[in-house]
């Protein structure tokens, strides 16, 4: 498969970037890991008149500490997310995700911010960017905008970008110390998209929950959140029983799709195993502040 012909130019800076977009008239592409973008042009699934290439602009490959935030810059690749020593301690769940991500060459090129403009429903981190309450920062020459992570997937492979803008960077929670965190995925071989995936993190104090976050992906057209359940255990004690009812709630909430991997029921009952250890495990490994 080839792609259909494209002019390419090497963006000197994220102003060069947008002013390549704006003059490719809503026709250009930005490639940043090309991880995915170029599986799609090669089928021919898109046809950009232009490819502007963000890969020499210098600084976008930083991870910075803001405060109790992380921002991870345009060029940040899976393989650094994976290993950066500031993720691994603050954010251990995404530490933990990001081992779930394709093979190694896949990794060693793709970039987190990619993954979220692509937002294809069954990969790790848009669900991750929702988890952690992310926030994606904007540029085009019309000027900047921060976007939370709730109003950026649209549907599958489609977010409220438009053509002329280009994401410079993502912000997200790290995790207060003592949270309880967990990472649940199945996929039918390790690297692989995943046929569902579910993420955790909560505060325990006193045997009662707080602050409790779920994701899931791979059952819907985007990633989720889900609110309703969040707030079913937040200010209770996890017992066996509102675990069951946060299960079957979350069964009742979900409309995953059939296709070759498995049907939607198969996903649904997977969905609910997932989470059913995920909060298990969130639940144990949470400080429980006793002395
Ligand atoms: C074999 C294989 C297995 C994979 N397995 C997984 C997996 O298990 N889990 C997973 O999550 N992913 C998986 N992927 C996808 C991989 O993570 C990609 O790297 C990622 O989806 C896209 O990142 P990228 O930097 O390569 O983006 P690109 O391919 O360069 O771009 C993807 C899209 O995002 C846009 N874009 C990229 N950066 C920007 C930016 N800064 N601003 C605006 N638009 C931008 C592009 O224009 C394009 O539309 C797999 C890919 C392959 C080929």
């Amino acid at each position: 498969m080839k792609p259909a012909s494209f002019d390419y130019v090497r963006a000197e800076s994220s102003e060069h970037a947008v002013q390549m977009l704006a003059q490719a008239g809503g026709d250009g592409k930005i490639i940043a890991g090309g991880q995915s973008l170029m599986p799609m042009m090669n089928f021919r699934l898109v046809k950009p008149s232009v490819l502007v290439d963000i890969n020499l602009i210098p600084g976008l490959d930083r991870i910075e500490q803001r405060g109790d935030r992380l921002a991870l810059g345009a060029l940040v690749r899976h393989r650094i997310t994976a290993a950066d020593a500031l993720i691994a301690s603050r954010i251990p769940v995404l530490h933990h995700a990001m081992k779930h991500v394709a093979h190694l060459t896949v990794r060693n090129r793709g970039t987190f911010c990619g993954s979220v403009c692509h937002a294809d429903p069954a990969a790790e981190m848009p669900m991750m960017t929702l988890l952690l309450n992310g926030l994606i920062h904007v540029i085009s020459e019309r000027g900047q905008r921060v976007v939370a992570a709730q109003d950026f997937f649209v549907s599958s492979l489609v977010t409220s970008l438009e053509p002329d803008e280009m994401v410079t960077e993502i912000e997200v929670d790290t995790l207060p110390p003592g949270t309880g965190w967990a990472f649940e995925e199945f996929a039918r071989r390790h690297g692989d998209y995943a046929l569902a995936a579910v993420a955790v993190t909560m505060a325990r104090r006193d045997d009662v929950a707080s602050e409790t976050r779920i994701a899931l992906m791979g059952v819907g057209e985007m990633p989720m959140r889900m609110p309703e359940l969040e707030a079913m255990i937040d200010g209770r004690n996890l017992s066996d029983t509102l675990v069951d009812e946060v299960v079957e709630a979350l069964r009742g909430q979900i409309t995953p799709n059939s296709d070759i991997n498995g049907s939607s029921d198969y996903r649904r009952h997977l969905a609910g195993a997932l989470t059913r250890r995920a909060l298990s495990d969130a639940w144990s490994r949470a400080d429980t502040g006793a002395a």
